[in-house]
């Protein structure tokens, strides 16, 4: 593993993620740290000694190809996939150790997935309220109060007895989210949750991320939105086949990689968006030519 160079951004130098015991120092704490972790699906090794560390408060973007073992980083983290070998921690604690909590563990870290999954017969506050209920046993009342709030936050206090067909792609992401927030977790992790919206509508699902970052959450996001990645990521992380090629403060990753593998893969996003433009949409025919 290797890393670029960071530049000291006033006394903050101590969110190195080669550096994380100093981080205690200024009353932070890691959040999760994964040490050493490797995990195979049979042959395939696809997580090959992961070392990082997320801070409280930090908003790590993580990039890179298809295939790279982002995804499954994440699910790691939520304990969805058992890992073979190595450490993670949550807040200081090691969740891969036996005879964890799974459950109460999970009840700190809200993820949400590209696909909404949303209950699709069930309105917007019981899709947002049903975890809460069943697993914290909140009352309904209680439930419901806290669900307007969120829905509020999130731009879609009127919409709370819809159900999610009757809500656009981008809406419905934003009921994942605050269906997540409803456990009050201490961390989110986000896999690509704008990727299936179509292209008008990504931009209402990263201003509520980034709202959600302003109010201090620690966020672990795997994302292609590389400007959401420079306004607002704290840290950026590049991976490519199970391994973290390099990573650093995200302007100086994305504007001067050092690796080479890292410029191949940043100089492909920007020829296909390039090459994108090229294109012209004709409003009149609905065609592109
Ligand atoms: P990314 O999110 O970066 O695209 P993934 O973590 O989804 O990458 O996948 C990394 C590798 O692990 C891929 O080769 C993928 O086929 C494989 N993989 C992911 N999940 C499973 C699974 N449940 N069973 C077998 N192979 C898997
Ligand atoms: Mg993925």
């Amino acid at each position: 593993m290797s890393s670029t160079e960071e530049p000291t951004r006033g006394a903050d130098a101590s969110d190195s993620v080669l550096a994380p015991p100093t981080v205690a120092a200024n009353g932070g704490g890691a959040m999760v740290r994964l040490e050493a972790v490797r995990k195979s699906f049979g042959t395939n090794l696809v997580l090959d000694g992961v070392d990082l560390s997320v801070d409280r408060g930090q908003v790590m973007v993580v990039i890179g190809p298809s295939g790279s073992g982002k995804s499954t980083l994440l699910r790691c983290v939520n304990l969805l996939e058992p890992i073979d070998s190595g450490r993670v921690f949550l807040e200081g604690e090691e969740i891969t150790r036996k005879g964890t909590n799974v459950s109460s563990i999970r009840q700190r870290i809200g993820i949400v997935f590209q696909q909404f999954n949303l209950f699709p017969h069930l309105k917007v506050m019981d899709n947002v309220t049903l975890a809460a209920r069943r697993i914290r046993k909140l009352p309904k009342k209680d439930a419901e109060a806290r669900a307007r709030v969120l829905l509020a936050r999130v731009g879609l206090e009127e919409k709370a007895n819809q159900y999610p067909h009757q809500l656009s792609g981008g809406q419905q992401q934003r009921v994942a989210i605050a269906r997540a927030l409803m456990m009050e977790p201490h961390v989110m992790l986000f896999d690509e949750v704008t990727s299936a919206l179509d292209p008008e509508l990504v931009g209402e699902v990263l201003l509520v991320m980034r709202d959600l970052a302003r109010a201090g959450m620690t966020m672990l996001v795997v994302t292609h939105e590389m400007q959401f990645a420079r306004e607002v990521g704290d840290h950026l992380v590049f991976m490519d086949e199970g391994k973290i090629v390099e990573q650093g403060v995200p302007t100086v990753v994305l504007d001067q990689p050092q690796e080479e593998r890292t410029k191949r893969f940043l100089r492909r996003s920007l020829q296909l968006a390039d090459s994108l433009d090229e294109l012209h949409i004709d409003d009149q025919e609905g065609g592109v030519e």
